[in-house]
């Protein structure tokens, strides 16, 4: 009877389905359509979260985000062509990040392949650039030994996007229960340890050095090294300096933290500890004259390819940062050290960090309207609640909001990264806010814009509103990317002629109300010009704990940062 026969088959949708709960994987986002509606269906079914969202990219990088917040990849699915072309942007973020992350395509049917089927493109080809592995089953069998081939390489050694292909054909095929093998989950990655002779060497530079620092990356955030190098921090007493992401690993108000005195940090230290950070263009590649030319690098990281990069370090340490973290804990315990906190070079930090502090007040504290970021950020930072979750991305709101928003909890900041990466905020933001309700319910996950990053996702909205979740989104609007013009500006502007002729092409429409999007989908919305309606507005939107809210804060269209040192950050946009 063909009931019988239902029972004894499986689909391919199924199979897929039951591979990645084998392996794990609790979150799904994605857009359905022809030829994947079947598996997130599937998926759902066997207790798999599935988040549908507006559009590929920003699926995919809320799906990198849960990688990056829970270790273990969250799956974005994608239908073929177009829908896993706009995926690849995800992708190539989450693996520029070192975030775990699993693509599955739908791609067309195997016997049209090269007729020109629907939407057919050579799709695991297309990933590879932007992937460790990337590969399509040789048959419905052998789907669940891909897909855990994807978990694992997506978290063993340097974490990152892996691609799996799926023929629309497979979807929907049946085939016996018994001829499906799932492979058993995969093991957690194996812990790696550097040599012990280098171990050794680099507590003995530590020990010599005059002018020590400790640079704390996204890699440190990922492997969990919050406890070992919190005591490697107090009982060597170390200043420590967060890149952008490893704000949170050692709370920012921790007496070690020189994140005020960047510049001067990177610009004396002689000798740097990096704890999953790359001499990138982030760390200014680790050379003069943002550094000292003889500086001496230990550098830690687990991937091997890594060490040395852009500069020749004193020691390399290959291993996981958690691990290497003790073993070097391991010989200060043999023989303590501590440096000195009376040190020339301490007072050097302190004092710049004061200085600098002292400025940003005063900036913050200027009175004209429209409002400065200053003025914007440090009235955020007083009523944030201490273990919120910040998202942020653009220029200005960006590079600013992260020296005035103070990050006290491990893996509780997400921005645009080492991509620089525009449009990742509200993936970003949904995805931390969905891990939180399972996680931590009540956690706070706060999403601060600049007005031109927002727009690269603002459709996401309705995504926030329809699982309401009760993210708080700041746009800060400057009417334009890096800097806009006010109305009387704009309207002069379109007296000469058509705006494509000349509106300058930073500019974007003055005083938009980006607060009528959540709006139109129920959410709260507010707009605000003034420091007190400010404040009044995210009392209300933090009190609210059941409702998504947008703060649409109007800023002064050419505010820019305080006079830099250095221009840092110069290559990062919008
Ligand atoms: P940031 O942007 O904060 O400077 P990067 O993304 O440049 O950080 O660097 C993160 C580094 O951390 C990468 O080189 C990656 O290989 C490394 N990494 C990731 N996980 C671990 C781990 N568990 N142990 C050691 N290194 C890690
Ligand atoms: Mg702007």
């Amino acid at each position: 009877a063909p009931s019988d026969r239902r029972d004894r088959e499986v689909s391919g949708a199924t199979i897929i389905a039951q591979a990645l709960k084998t392996q794990d994987v609790k979150y799904m986002f994605g857009i359905v359509g022809i030829p994947v509606t079947e598996i997130a269906i599937a998926a759902q079914q066997l207790g798999i979260r599935y988040v549908g969202m507006r559009n590929e990219q920003a699926a995919c990088y809320a799906a990198s985000a849960v990688g990056y917040l829970t270790g273990r990849p969250g799956v974005c699915l994608v239908v073929s062509g177009p829908g896993l072309i706009h995926a690849l942007g995800g992708m190539a973020n989450a693996n520029m990040n070192c975030w775990p992350l699993i693509v599955i395509g739908g791609s067309s049917e195997r016997s049209q392949e090269t007729m020109g089927a629907f939407q057919e493109f050579p799709q695991v080809e297309a990933c590879r650039l932007y992937s460790k592995f990337s590969a399509r089953p040789s048959s419905m069998e052998a789907i669940p030994a891909v897909i855990e081939k994807a978990v694992r390489s997506s978290i063993y050694g340097r974490p990152g996007a892996c691609y799996v292909d799926i023929p629309a054909d497979f979807v929907n095929l049946q085939v016996d229960v018994n001829s499906v093998k799932y492979v058993e989950c995969c093991m957690p990655p194996p812990v790696s340890m550097a040599e012990t002779s280098a171990v050794r060497v680099a507590a003995s530079v530590l020990r010599n050095a005059k002018q020590p620092l400790l640079i704390i990356g996204k890699g440190a955030a990922y492997a969990h090294a919050e406890e070992g190098i919190r005591t490697l921090v107090e009982q060597c007493q170390l200043p420590f300096l967060p890149t952008p992401m490893g704000k949170g690993v050692l709370p920012d108000n921790h007496p070690n933290c020189v994140g005020a005195a960047r510049s001067r940090a990177l610009q004396f230290a002689d000798v740097i500890v990096l704890f999953g950070a790359r001499l990138n263009w982030i760390l200014h590649f680790g050379l003069p004259p943002r550094f000292q030319p003889d500086v001496k690098f230990i550098q830690v990281d687990i991937c091997a390819e890594e060490l040395g990069n852009n500069v020749r370090p004193a020691v390399t340490l290959l291993g996981d940062i958690n691990a290497v973290t003790k073993q070097l804990l391991e010989q200060f315990d043999k023989t303590p050290w501590q440096y000195p906190l009376e040190s020339k070079w301490w007072k050097t930090l302190r004092e710049k960090m004061k200085s600098n502090e002292a400025a940003s007040k005063e900036l913050a504290s200027q009175k004209s309207l429209p409002m400065n970021y200053y003025t914007v950020f440090y009235h955020v930072q007083e009523q944030l609640p201490k273990d919120c979750i910040v998202v942020s991305e653009g220029a200005n709101t960006m590079d600013i909001g992260r020296t005035v928003m103070q990050n006290y909890l491990p893996r509780h900041r997400l921005d645009a990264g080492t991509f620089g990466t525009m449009g990742v905020g509200l993936g970003f933001a949904i995805a931390a806010a969905i891990v939180a309700k399972d996680r931590n319910p009540g956690k706070r996950v706060i999403c601060v814009e600049g007005d031109s990053a927002f727009g690269f996702s603002g459709m996401e909205v309705e995504t926030i509103c329809r699982y309401n979740l009760p993210i708080v989104l700041l746009v800060v609007n400057n009417n334009g990317i890096y800097q806009g013009f006010d109305s009387a500006a704009w309207k002069e502007m379109l007296k000469f002629g058509d705006a494509t002729a000349t509106s300058p092409p930073m500019c974007l429409l003055p005083n938009s109300h980006y607060e009528q999007v959540m709006i139109a989908f129920g959410g709260k919305g507010y707009f605000v010009q003034t420091p007190k309606e400010l404040q009044e507005s995210l009392r209300q939107s933090l009190a609210d704990t059941t409702k998504p809210s947008l703060i649409n804060i109007m800023i002064e269209p050419q505010a820019t940062r305080k006079v830099q040192d250095f221009h840092w950050l110069t290559r990062s946009n919008m």
